[in-house]
């Protein structure tokens, strides 16, 4: 509190879905110190990266200049040169107008030889809602592709893909800190205090004032200590586990028949699915026995008002849509949903995932989750943007990677994201990656991804831009800008505009609020959230449909928006993971966040308290398989599964069961993702991050 400053600038957190709002402590042009603002979400609270995760935008790795590949320069898949401080071994600086061009020529050129198809968007959930929307509508209309999406298809897409198919909706039902007016909380598949700690102090609050904790996770996590029932399950037996609670309800009488009744659709199809799924019969299978499992059950059935939030733990599977069809099968039967402190909290991950979702940046759903295939909604956009529209749905990533690896797809703009890291199987995700003709990528830093690109156009840092960020509760956040960008580098919305000029759209926008104002008009949820309204509160919740109607921090009171108003149950059937341990691969990796590091690593390993913190690479095992393979923990270790082998140091964690092995994905020098399986989930396209094969010995 001592370090002296010039200004204080209110703003929100970069990382995590929370969304704390913080200050910007400023002196010459840089952040010396952030603090907590009293915001919604956070009540002044901050976590270990809100708080001093802030200097990576004055790294000396910063992109400065805009480059484009070199000639001759080959797209080496193993990456076995990639140095993230020199570029320049692959890339030569160009101007700002040489690189703009370039983007945009090899754009219109794939346009010219395939049509939209030949074209793909890769959008970020750490960019901003305007950012966003320019991106999708610079792909939509004016490269009329809808094959766009966002990070969101490696974390939450099963989750909202059961969300509109069972209540008409993706987002949540009701914010965090109504956890206080709930009776009854289940936590599953989520490790709230590494992955949302502000969230997790909320939890552990409403459970010191009696609000009971049930925790189900495959590892004993952090918020079991503060649990009331703390469940630790076997790995990918989330469907078995939770059929087994709807079969304890139900033989127990302990559903509400009245909001089954008048509220929702199917329930006949859940009783016929349950039948085999006792919890005397699915105990072995999931690791609990059958009287906690029924025990849970009447806990969360009886409360007057009862919450289930959950993570990547429930969506990161080849089942992960039926993980979650569970879930909100628990809430519906039982009526625990459309009340406070009664209701479906899916913890969103990165700071924008809600926002950069709703804004469209999705293969199927123009912004506010107006369908692609709907011709009313297609004729309103085009009505919109004063153009015409590609009438097809889009490709999910995984199938853009499909359609790349078959010729089709040949051009893509990446804007903020690092699947060169963060997609499974990075062999073949990088393999992919190297054969686009054309790739332009936008980032603050020369990515992994940025390797394999043609184009790199260095952007702006969060705290160097102003613009809107919706949160895990829905709640639209302005986050302004405390500092000045290094010289060099632009505004990313100034880049996405730049580049839909040079495409032939003709609007320009000036600023975001120029943009959010066009969003307004398109996005009935958002229509009554004024850009006055934001600069004054700072945080405004959607729906709020009109400027003098409220916003609505509690939805589906009444009835859900699907087609006839009810909720709609969808049974699931338990099925394994599709890669199973075995003799030459006896041990299952967990990927995940740590506390300290998010997601790719590309800001807080270059943020020098949280590298400090966590420099290394841990490989997490028990005690028990540690002695079992004669290692030691803190030796270095290799770990292979079918698709590749990495090394790194061993740590000891008796939080895992026998046999488990969680590795965090953030680390180039040990991407988890070499080993992890390129499996996906049918219905949402996600990958199985939270289930594959290995094998470990000593380096
Ligand atoms: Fe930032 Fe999330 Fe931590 Fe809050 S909880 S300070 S939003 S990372």
């Amino acid at each position: 509190d001592t370090i002296a400053t010039d200004n204080v600038v209110e703003s929100a957190c970069p990382y995590c879905g929370v969304g704390c709002l913080v200050n910007y402590h400023v002196k010459d042009n840089k952040i010396v110190k952030v603090t907590g603002r009293d915001g919604p979400s956070n009540y002044s609270r901050l976590c270990v990266k809100g708080r001093f995760g802030f200097d990576y935008i004055d790294h000396e790795h910063r992109l400065t200049q805009p480059m484009m590949r070199k000639k001759g320069s080959a797209k080496d898949p193993t990456m076995v040169d990639f140095d993230p401080a020199n570029p320049l071994a692959h890339f030569e600086p160009v101007s700002w107008e040489t690189a703009l061009d370039a983007a945009a020529n090899g754009l219109k050129q794939a346009y010219a030889e395939k049509g939209g198809d030949g074209i793909a968007g890769f959008g970020s959930a750490k960019c901003s809602n305007e950012e966003a929307y320019l991106f999708q509508k610079l792909l939509r209309a004016g490269l009329k592709t809808n094959h766009v999406d966002h990070c969101s298809r490696l974390c939450h897409a099963a989750s909202v893909v059961a969300l509109l198919e069972g209540i008409g909706s993706g987002a949540v039902s009701n914010q965090v800190d109504d956890i206080a007016r709930t009776d009854v909380a289940i936590i599953i598949g989520s490790n709230t205090t590494g992955n949302h700690p502000v969230a997790a102090t909320f939890m552990r609050q409403a459970q010191a004032n009696g609000t009971k904790l049930i925790v189900i996770d495959p590892r004993q996590i952090d918020l079991m200590r503060h649990a009331d029932y703390a469940v630790q399950f076997a790995p990918d037996t989330d469907v078995a586990l939770m059929n087994a609670m709807i079969y304890t309800i139900i033989e127990e009488g302990l559903t509400d028949d009245e909001f089954i009744r008048t509220r929702t659709e199917n329930f006949d199809a859940i009783k016929a699915n349950i039948v085999d799924y006792a919890p005397e019969k699915m105990a072995p299978i999931c690791g609990v026995d059958a009287e906690t499992i029924r025990e849970i059950a009447r806990v969360y059935a009886s409360a007057e008002n009862a919450m289930i939030f959950w993570g990547m733990g429930i969506t990161q599977h080849t089942h992960g849509t039926d993980n979650a069809r569970c879930i909100i099968a628990l809430a519906l039967i039982t009526g625990q949903v459309g009340r406070p402190g009664a209701g479906l909290h899916p913890l969103r991950g990165q700071n924008n995932v809600q926002g950069t979702s709703d804004m469209g940046v999705l293969p199927m759903y123009y912004p506010d989750y107006q369908r692609i295939d709907s011709a009313e909604s297609r004729q309103k956009f085009e009505a919109a943007w004063q153009t015409d529209l590609n009438p097809e749905t889009g490709l999910m990533m995984a199938d853009i990677f499909d359609s790349i690896e078959n010729d089709g797809i040949t051009a893509m703009y990446i804007m903020g994201e690092n699947p060169a890291m963060s997609d499974p199987d990075l062999t073949h995700a990088r393999k992919i990656l190297a054969k686009l003709q054309h790739l332009v990528v936008q980032d603050i830093f020369f990515t992994e991804t940025a390797y394999f690109a043609d184009v790199i156009l260095p952007a702006s840092a969060f705290a160097e831009k102003t613009g809107t960020f919706t949160n895990t509760d829905r709640r639209v956040q302005l986050g302004r800008k405390a500092v000045n960008a290094p010289q060099g580098t632009r505004q990313d919305l100034w880049i996405i505009n730049e580049i839909a000029q040079r495409i032939g759209l003709e609007k320009s926008y000036d600023d975001a609020e120029s943009v959010f104002a066009e969003m307004r008009t398109v996005m009935p949820s958002h229509a009554g959230i004024t850009w006055d309204s934001l600069e004054s509160i700072g945080s405004v919740t959607y729906p709020k449909r009109a400027e003098d109607q409220p916003s609505e921090p509690v939805i589906f009171r009444d009835k859900f928006p699907t087609a006839n108003g009810l909720g709609k149950l969808v049974p699931a059937v338990f099925a394994r993971a599709k890669e199973l341990p075995d003799a030459d691969y006896p041990f299952v990796l967990m990927t995940g966040r740590q506390l300290e590091h998010w997601h790719t690593g590309t800001m807080t390993r270059r943020s020098e308290v949280l590298d400090h913190i966590e420099p290394l690479p841990p490989i997490q095992m028990n005690e028990h398989d540690i002695e079992r393979l004669g290692l030691t923990a803190g030796q270095r270790v290799e770990i292979a599964s079918r698709r590749g082998m990495i090394t790194a140091n061993l740590r000891l964690d008796n939080s895992l069961r026998n046999g488990e092995i969680f590795m965090s994905f953030g680390y180039y020098e040990a991407a988890a993702n070499m080993l992890t399986n390129n499996v996906i989930d049918p219905a949402a396209k996600i990958p199985e991050f939270k289930f594959c094969a290995v094998t470990v010995r000593a380096a």
